[in-house]
């Protein structure tokens, strides 16, 4: 017998050794009621917290045996992300990254294997979509100075940044272990993987930890993993990116990944016209047409990518992309409101 379920059974005793006055049978009746809310017939129960992390505000929610479970396990979730944050952030002057870029042109550089292994997945999604995700727009977005210093660049400071971002300049030697960016000046970027791949990591931590089910949302990034207590999946909303109090969508989910881009997130306006912070790598220019895409796939680290990548495509080119793509559903909206799903996109519950 787990101890929520000791719990549960605590307060039954109460209840009888209680009847001596209303006021005590009410409040007991009270404390059941919170218990029955509480405790699954399993014993198990929902622990959630929030903290910053990442730039945005990250939301850990555990089905666990116990509070101290739930929050013990949330503990080594946060543990998690702070340490992939020091390797990954470009923020930080001491990150793996940090120290990556700051060596470009000047030869290969030593990273973790996980370090690799993230690259290899932006890589392999670069590839796929014709690099319309491209991990090198790091010059270009600081040119756009979005969101501390936002201006629109000129089209020649613009083009004279084009060789940085040419995605034959980052190598990948995995026997080695080392990482290297041809060019001074180049700069690797996860801001757009990265999430996803954190909202991974979580996962496994917490599934070793015993946790049946959970959902690490960072921001836009939502990671899911068996159910809630009651055996029912997780209900994931979508953001209307017009602003909307209503979510556009929401899914049930008892795994896999959601991961939504959008023009709403970090943007100015100059002459009418919304400039963001995801760039088309083929104008070096924020993309203009959809005004968010939600990808759900199996896993964080390519929801995320994707979602990046499909927003760059636009509605038709992604549309297709994701169609021919097997176990990827997307839906867009564009500058409208209008919504398309992909045909496998999960029907409103
Ligand atoms: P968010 O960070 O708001 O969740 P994304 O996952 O789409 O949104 O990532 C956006 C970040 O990715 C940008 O801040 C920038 O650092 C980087 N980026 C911009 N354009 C591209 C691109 N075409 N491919 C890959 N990364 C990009
Ligand atoms: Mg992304």
């Amino acid at each position: 017998m787990n101890v929520a379920l000791l719990t549960c059974v605590a307060m039954v005793g109460a209840m009888h050794s209680s009847r001596r006055s209303l006021g005590w049978s009410l409040m007991v009746l009270l404390i059941l009621l919170v218990a029955a809310l509480n405790c699954s017939p399993g014993g198990s129960r929902v622990v959630r917290r929030s903290a910053a992390h990442m730039g945005t505000v990250v939301t850990i929610s555990v089905v666990a045996t116990s509070k101290s479970h739930g929050e013990q396990s949330i503990d080594r979730g946060f543990a998690e992300i702070a340490r992939l944050e020091q390797m990954l952030s470009s923020y930080r002057a001491t990150s793996v990254l940090s120290r990556l870029n700051a060596m470009a042109g000047a030869g290969p550089v030593s990273v973790p294997e996980e370090f690799i292994e993230l690259i290899l997945v932006a890589q392999e999604v670069a590839a796929s979509t014709g690099s319309a995700f491209n991990p090198l727009m790091g010059p270009a977005v600081k040119l756009w100075g979005i969101p501390e210093n936002p201006r629109v660049p000129s089209p020649e400071a613009l083009e004279a940044l084009r060789p940085l971002t040419d995605l034959a300049g980052l190598s990948v030697m995995p026997q080695r272990g080392t990482v290297a960016l041809s060019r001074p000046g180049m700069a690797l970027g996860l801001g757009g993987i990265a999430k996803g791949y954190t909202a991974d990591r979580v996962t496994e931590i917490l599934k070793g930890l015993g946790v049946t089910g959970g959902v690490v949302a960072i921001s836009g990034d939502v990671r899911v993993f068996g159910t809630q207590p009651d055996g029912s999946p997780w209900r994931v909303a979508v953001q209307d990116p017009g602003g909307g109090p209503d979510p556009i969508a929401v899914i049930e989910m008892s795994g896999g990944a959601l991961s939504t881009s959008g023009d709403y997130q970090r943007f100015f306006e100059q002459d009418g016209i919304r400039y963001h912070h995801i760039l088309d790598p083929r104008t070096l220019r924020p993309t203009r047409g959809l005004a968010s895409v939600s990808v759900l796939t199996a896993d964080g680290v390519r929801a995320d990518a994707l979602a990046t990548a499909v927003l760059v495509m636009g509605a038709v080119e992604g549309l297709a992309y994701v169609e021919a793509s097997a176990g990827v559903e997307a839906l867009f909206v564009d500058q409208n409101g209008h919504l398309t799903a992909t045909s496998g996109w999960p029907k409103r519950p």
